[in-house]
């Protein structure tokens, strides 16, 4: 064990430095899109779910521990209530600890009434989920959701101005593999970056998802075939790898999971709605922080701690099998995409 009051980094046993925390804060969503959430999804009582105070003790603690950029997610983030305060809280801590990034990932749908109180918080970029630009596949997809709130979410976003907005598209066969070039035309025109990202076994869903699983480099040959992609350097410590497009301001970025690449580098962890850090988002690795917060209260010495020792147990890397589902039971809603 090493002691906190000297601790001003996260370093793991395999000597990774953790700079990166995602942060579930609700597993609740106005969608229920196909490869994320059953039809009928049973969500989590709300006093498991970590406070809006709790988060921010929570995330502090990380931040003083040298995390320097953290995405909130979900579930969809903007459906919490009381979100607005929550990321004032949050962009208030770039100026007092070394966080240097606030972002989040959404759907889009709620952006027209929270995108310019998000910039005005600090929050510096955003992710929005876009699958198709087809109305009624849209629909499909994501079961409940609209495509015309989403698009205009999209257009709150660039008025408001986050220094970037990035759309994620997830690919599945025979459902909108026929839109990668075009979800790719749509970035461009609208000056925004757009990731690609593989479908992960996580949660039980209604299809099968062996069936549905479109590699990245069957993603980037069909881009290939119509633009000119230019490798980049930017690394995320993360599964994915970002091609500018020749000519445009637009990045595409490949999220590949099943690659096992990307784990010596891995530099983040996350917290589930209800105060679980897990080490590895492919394995089940995790410690009980709301279990330490709820029994401690305002001890932020034995919060931080609790986070310094579990660098020990992140794993050295996933193991996931596509064809063998699910092999993590929890939804991606409740782990934070
Ligand atoms: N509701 C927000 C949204 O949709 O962007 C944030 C949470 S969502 C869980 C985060 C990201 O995870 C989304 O881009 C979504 O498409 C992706 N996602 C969800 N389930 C997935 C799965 N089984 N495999 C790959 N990506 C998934
Ligand atoms: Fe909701 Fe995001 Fe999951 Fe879709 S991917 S159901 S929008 S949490």
């Amino acid at each position: 064990m090493s002691e906190v009051a000297t601790q001003t980094q996260l370093i793991d046993r395999f000597g990774r430095k953790v700079s990166y925390v995602r942060m579930s804060i609700t597993d609740r969503c106005d969608f229920r899109c196909v490869y994320c959430m059953d039809e009928e999804m049973t969500f989590m009582p709300r006093d498991q779910l970590l406070t809006l105070e709790e988060i921010v003790s929570l995330l502090r603690a990380f931040a003083e521990l040298g995390v320097e950029k953290i995405r909130v997610t979900g579930g969809e983030p903007l459906v919490r209530q009381g979100v607005d305060w929550l990321f004032k809280e949050l962009g208030a801590l770039k100026a007092t600890t070394g966080l240097k990034e606030l972002t989040m990932t959404t759907n889009g749908s709620q952006l027209p009434k929270y995108a310019q109180g998000l910039v005005e918080s600090g929050v510096d970029r955003i992710n929005i989920s876009l699958d198709s630009l087809k109305a009624d596949r849209f629909k499909a997809l994501t079961r409940i959701g609209n495509l015309t709130s989403v698009l205009a979410g999209i257009e709150a976003a660039k008025q408001a101005g986050f220094k970037r907005i990035k759309l994620n598209a997830v690919i599945m066969k025979g459902r909108n593999d026929d839109e990668i070039v075009d979800l790719a035309r749509f970035a461009i025109e609208n000056d925004l970056d757009i990731s690609y990202i593989e479908e992960m076994p996580l949660g039980h869903v209604t299809h099968e998802r062996g069936e549905s699983y479109c590699s990245s480099d069957e993603v980037k040959d069909a881009l290939a075939a119509e633009f000119e992609l230019i490798a980049s350097s930017v690394n995320t410590g993360g599964p994915s790898r970002y091609y500018q497009v020749a000519g445009t301001n637009s990045k595409v970025g490949f999220i590949s999971p099943h690659s096992h690449n990307f784990c010596e580098s891995c530099n983040r962890v996350r917290v589930t709605t209800e105060g679980t850090l897990l080490l590895c988002l492919g394995q089940e690795h995790s410690v009980d922080l709301r279990a330490v917060m709820r029994e401690y209260p305002g001890d932020v010495v034995r919060l931080k701690q609790a986070i310094v020792d579990s660098m020990e147990i992140k794993p050295k890397g996933h193991d996931f099998n596509v064809h063998e589902q699910p092999i993590i039971f929890r939804h991606m809603s409740v782990t934070g995409g």
